[in-house]
């Protein structure tokens, strides 16, 4: 015999089994189905006990009217409504409610199945109101002595709280998504180690990621490969620190444009401080940036403006000070008694033309103040346009023939005598053009061709076409011309002078005149076409053509200088002017260095055919540049300048290897000929 056998033989089966077993006690059994416990069989009387014992809840429904034993657990199951009223009652009349239910799981187990079930929905009357109740079930079937099924035991785990929870969880979540889903943001989630595992529409519709997946495994990539660093290492600080962090970073859209973003990190802790999750949010700020890049930019156009003009300010001074000097010298060598005539013929001639350039400068500087205006005034006259060619080309063709090289004019035949229209305007715009062709030409040389051609209304189209073999420009230095005081480049301004201030003041009276100024044809080193155009009417002997014109004012042969490229050193601007002038209406062309080391580099870096280095300079002096210049093998001829006529300093500068000697104040034509006679021809 077992030991449960041995107890419920026993009168003691049902002692103990806390409120449960008392109440079981103190009940009159023999008004229900079951009679009174003496005529139980052993097997029910064990299973209340085992039941009383247990501390899950658990219910008997026992016999064909199921008559109900449950445990102190299964109180709570029951609630207040249901409990003590349900002991020795039958089932259906104490869960009405959910008897369609419990009836079919009854039939099923009466079949000799154990059957369960996870959260399964139970409606119950209990603690006065209809519930929802989620319960884990497990039902057995009961058998008697013989082995007759009798009944079923159910183990009931309330677990209505936990459901309500997580519904109430799911549901906040898909709220928080809705609202995440229709907000102008980029919202996401992620583990506590950084896996975003949730990224709302914005993100996924921004980045074309379309699943959450390819999101979660991918944002990286979309992220502008230039801020990724920032980005990841804000993010692992944060991740170490546990500190929300912020960073402004570009993310590319499904399109591939990037966008500026300001990211948010957050992380969401407990109350232990651990950290459950990151909330990430991602602004567009593209606009803001914009306005910011803008704002930058016009500030940076401000200041440029500011130092264009300082230093049109620098090279005004410069370029009235230049002609100002030469005045000034040029009238001081005029006082000395002695003067030969040609001399003073030459003197009078250069103050006279840096007076003219002065007045020049002056000029430019008042029209362009009137065309910025909207005041410039432009009459209409008639007047020969071929006249005023020739006499623009005879202008520039003493210079044109100083540098050696070709200027030609070729008026087509369609074009009028006669114009009507601004001759002082035009004379002004073609001197700057044409003036600043030859300017920029040192080889070959430049052409003019003027073409007409009716218009509609009545008027002509003139365009003058101007093409030279010079310099050039490069498509960077294009884009900065026409703009008041800026120059191509600006070591423009030390070799050639110049304000910067002609192409854009041509170009405004140009367009006074109804057409523009255009560069046709540009390249760095092969020179340029710039096509001035404007519209005109015919003029009174309008009908009276000119015959094709063509004419080629050509190099002269016997300037003394022609073809050879003198480097002069001197610190003095003034003595500077003076040479250069000088060997320049000689043929020859001049480059200019102001101390001993920039003369070094000129002469190293060049190809002259006589370097003439003053002796007293900064820096470096012409002995110490002389010096580094022939230890460096340089056989271009050197020629002493010196204020001293001393023998002993003829001396020196023949022992430091000097090829000449020539002492301040110059002979002009001394100097000519030991230029002649020392230069290297190559
Ligand atoms: P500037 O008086 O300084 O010559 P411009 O406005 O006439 O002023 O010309 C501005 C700049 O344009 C020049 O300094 C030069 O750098 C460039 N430029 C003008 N014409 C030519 C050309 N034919 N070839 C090369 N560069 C030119």
């Amino acid at each position: 015999m077992t030991f449960l056998q041995n107890m419920v033989n026993s009168s003691e089966f049902l002692s103990g089994g806390g409120e449960m077993g008392a109440l079981i006690r103190t009940t009159d059994w023999s008004l229900t189905p079951v009679g009174s416990p003496e005529s139980w069989p052993n097997s029910l009387k064990n299973l209340i006990r085992m039941m009383l014992d247990n501390g899950s809840p658990m219910y008997v429904a026992w016999g064909s009217e199921h008559t109900q034993f449950y445990n102190d657990a299964f109180k709570s199951i029951l609630g207040a409504d249901k409990h003590p009223s349900a002991l020795g009652v039958d089932t259906k009349q104490t869960f009405n409610e959910a008897w369609r239910i419990i009836e079919l799981i009854f039939a099923e187990v009466m079949k000799g199945k154990a059957v369960s079930y996870e959260e399964r929905l139970l409606p119950f009357f209990r603690n006065g109101s209809r519930e929802d109740c989620y319960f884990n079930l497990s039902f057995s079937p009961l058998r008697e002595d013989s082995g007759k099924l009798v009944g079923v035991m159910a183990i009931f785990h309330d677990v209505t709280d936990q459901m309500s929870f997580r519904k109430y969880t799911e549901e906040s979540e898909q709220r928080y998504r809705l609202l995440a889903d229709t907000i102008p943001h980029m919202m996401w989630t992620s583990t506590p180690d950084g896996k975003v595992n949730y990224a709302n529409e914005p993100c996924l519709q921004y980045t074309g990621m379309t699943s959450q997946k390819k999101y979660s495994e991918g944002w990286i990539q979309a992220v502008h490969p230039y801020d990724l660093p920032t980005v990841s290492r804000a993010w692992l600080t944060s991740m170490k620190t546990g500190k929300p962090f912020k960073e402004e970073y570009r993310i590319r859209k499904v399109d591939g444009e990037y966008r500026w973003f300001l990211g948010k990190v957050l992380p969401i802790k407990n109350k232990f401080n651990e950290i459950l999750y990151w909330n990430g949010t991602a602004t567009d700020i593209e606009d803001y940036k914009r306005i910011e890049r803008e704002l930058e930019t016009a500030k940076e156009n401000a200041e440029n403006a500011n130092a264009t003009k300082t230093a049109f300010l620098a090279n005004m001074s410069h370029e009235i000070r230049t002609p100002l000097g030469a005045i000034l010298g040029f009238s001081e060598l005029l006082k000395s008694a002695n003067l030969v005539h040609e001399l003073r013929d030459q003197y009078i001639e250069t103050i006279s033309r840096n007076g003219q350039s002065l007045t020049r400068i002056i000029d430019d500087i008042l029209d362009l103040a009137k065309v910025e205006a909207g005041r410039l005034d432009i009459e209409h006259i008639d007047f020969p346009l071929f006249d005023l060619l020739t006499e623009v080309i005879n202008l520039l063709a003493g210079k044109a023939n100083q540098k050696g090289i070709y200027l030609t004019l070729t008026i087509d035949q369609n074009v009028p005598k006669n114009i009507y229209s601004d001759p002082t305007r035009l004379r002004q715009i073609f001197i700057n053009i044409i003036g600043n062709a030859v300017k920029f030409t040192d080889m070959g040389g430049v052409d003019v061709r003027v073409k007409s051609k009716q218009q509609h209304d009545g008027t002509l189209g003139l365009t003058v076409e101007v093409s030279d073999t010079g310099r050039g420009l490069t498509e960077e230095q294009k884009n900065r011309l026409f703009v008041p005081f800026t120059q191509a480049d600006n070591t423009t301004t030390r070799q050639f002078g110049g304000t910067g201030l002609g192409l854009a003041l041509s170009k405004r009276l140009s367009e006074a005149l109804g057409g523009t100024i255009t560069i046709d044809r540009f390249e760095k080193d092969r020179g340029c076409t710039f096509i001035v155009s404007f519209v005109a009417l015919v003029g009174k002997d309008g009908l009276d053509k000119v015959k094709t014109l063509s004419d080629c004012f050509c190099p002269s042969k016997d300037l003394p200088l022609k073809g050879l490229h003198v480097l002069f050193a001197d610190d003095s601007p003034d003595n500077q002017f003076l040479i250069e002038h000088f060997l320049t209406i000689n043929g020859a062309e001049v480059s200019l260095a102001s101390d001993g080391s920039e003369a070094v580099d000129k002469a190293l870096a060049g190809n002259y055919n006589l370097v003439l280095m003053d002796i007293q300079m900064p820096k470096m002096d012409g002995y110490q540049a002389t010096k580094v210049l022939l230890k460096r093998g340089y056989k271009t001829p050197i020629i002493a300048l010196t204020a001293h006529a001393m023998a002993e300093e003829r001396e020196r500068t023949k022992a430091v290897g000097f090829l000449g000697h020539l002492t301040k104040p110059f002979n002009f034509t001394d100097l000519l000929q030991t230029i002649v006679s020392l230069a290297v021809v190559n």
